[in-house]
């Protein structure tokens, strides 16, 4: 087995007792990059040398007898919207080209203090608008299980570097399934995590209200990890939660017999293909055989949820994209008589047709005459579907579905269609409409694309959801319905 096919537990146990060294880990990483690169197209930015001296340093640091943290050597990749000082920024669009990160985000300031090693910033949908990474103004990036495939969207450079062994572990963000249906698509492991649970500061904002960052990971030891790392209260975001964050990876051996684990009834809903179906029956009969109790349960506004988050989410971008005006954000233009002509070209050239469509709605839905019959009624709507996961949540404690209503599908096959691309995150919406927790994990049978089973968990549900994801993967090993990379 290659270095940059293993987990970032195990790699990081090799580093600690000497077989292995950082610059061996980085090298084969990078190797990985130079043989795979030029096809998936995961990163907008390799930083391939300063790794190296990273790891270098750290060797010497080891060698010399310091203690360093378990992930100390790894190497992470950042999606393309979570600042990383004094490198460059672009959200995957041309309005930001050129534009240097002033400030390290919180989650980057924290995997720092780990000593991992960021490795280079991921491709994505431009500002995360999209669930195919082909919304990006630098190119598509190809799923690496099939390169005529998406990897799925809007983290998909992030979900595409981990699955490829392009990275070993990668940070994504999640407004409405952008960590969960790429690493489905791409066969890997996402978590977003409950609102407010990892610190938002220094995220590029698309949704305020619904945004959180996640790790995107080769298994669920990996995910608790990394989760550890990132999560906790930070003062600089006034959504952060005053919580004290557990110690999951210790925990995700334990008994799970007391979780009680819903089967959401819309699993085989009109538009879920066959072998997404199979795979959720697959589960079901592996908890049945575990002995786990499984309940069906049901969400009356479940098919609200869709036209609810497109109405929320981009009237919040409408309001967070109006600050780059050309003056203090986003490229300039020098040919201008006056202000409304230099907005009129910079944010015309600038943006992407996707990302003027979500402010054109957004826009419309917040206008005087519209709001209440829009804006408001989509924030009742979106208490209606909280109320639905709470009723569940007085049964189990973790729901079980589909993360995608299909497997990875076709470049170009979706992109004359936004409704038909939207439809790709109907099953992860929920869950950032009501704030809480979720995991997708991969299944893959026959040699087919994975099939990504989401695990919903209450807010700050986390602990649940890793024990029986942890649970799952392994009987998934055990069955072969699991591979690495
Ligand atoms: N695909 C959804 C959208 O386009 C979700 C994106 C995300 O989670 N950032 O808005």
């Amino acid at each position: 087995m290659e270095l940059f096919e293993l987990p970032a537990w195990k790699l990081g146990k090799m580093m600690e007792s000497g077989e292995v060294t950082a610059v061996e880990v980085v090298e084969s990483v990078l190797s990985r990059i130079e043989e795979r690169e030029e096809i998936l197209h995961c990163y907008n930015e390799v930083y391939g040398e300063e790794a190296l001296q990273e790891a270098e340093e750290i060797d010497k640091r080891r060698k010399g007898g310091e203690k360093l943290p378990p992930f100390a050597g790894i190497p992470v990749a950042v999606k393309d919207n979570i600042c990383v000082k004094g490198k460059d920024i672009t959200c995957s669009s041309k309005i930001l080209k050129g534009f240097i990160s002033p400030y390290d985000a919180t989650v980057i300031r924290k995997i720092k203090s780990q000593k991992m090693i960021i490795i280079g910033r991921t491709n994505m949908d431009e500002f995360a608008m999209g669930s195919s990474t082909e919304n990006s103004a630098y190119g598509v990036t190809r799923n690496p299980l099939d390169t005529s495939k998406v990897p799925g969207g809007s983290s998909g450079g992030s979900a595409a570097a981990v699955a490829s062994g392009e990275a070993i572990v990668a940070l994504g963000s999640d407004t409405g399934g952008s960590i969960r249906q790429p690493a489905a698509f791409c066969g890997v492991v996402g978590f977003k995590p409950t609102y407010g649970l990892v610190s938002r500061y220094g995220l590029i904002a698309f949704a305020s209200s619904l945004d959180q960052i996640g790790p995107i990971t080769k298994d669920v030891r990996d995910a608790a990890a990394m989760l550890e790392i990132i999560a906790g209260k930070d003062n600089y975001d006034s959504t952060s939660l005053p919580v004290k964050v557990p110690h999951y990876s210790t925990m995700l051996e334990d008994d799970i017999s007391e979780i009680r684990v819903g089967i959401m009834e819309e699993y085989n809903a009109e538009g879920v293909s066959e072998e997404v179906i199979e795979g959720i029956e697959e589960v079901i009969d592996i908890f049945r055989t575990m002995r786990v109790n499984v309940k069906s349960v049901s969400f009356p506004h479940m098919e609200y949820a869709l036209p609810c988050y497109y109405i929320i989410a981009p009237a919040e971008a409408s309001s967070n994209l109006a600050r780059y005006d050309g003056v203090q954000y986003g490229i300039s233009e020098e040919t201008v008589e006056d202000i409304r002509e230099l907005y009129r070209k910079v944010r015309t050239s600038g943006f992407g047709k996707e990302v003027k469509r979500r402010i054109m709605m957004g826009t419309y839905v917040l206008s005087s005459g519209y709001y209440d019959a829009f804006y408001l009624k989509a924030q009742k709507v979106r208490t209606l579907i909280r109320h639905d996961f709470e009723r569940a949540f007085k049964d189990v404690d973790v729901i079980i579905g589909p993360t995608s209503p299909t497997v990875a599908f076709g470049i170009g096959e979706r992109t004359a269609d936004p409704i038909s691309m939207y439809l790709s995150d109907i099953f992860t919406i929920p869950a950032n409409l009501a704030g809480i927790s979720a995991i997708s994990i991969p299944l893959f049978k026959d040699g087919n694309l994975p099939v990504g089973i989401h695990i919903v968990g209450k807010a700050l549900g986390e602990i649940d959801i890793l024990k029986v994801s942890y649970k799952l993967e392994q009987e998934l090993k055990e069955r072969g319905l699991y591979h690495g990379i």
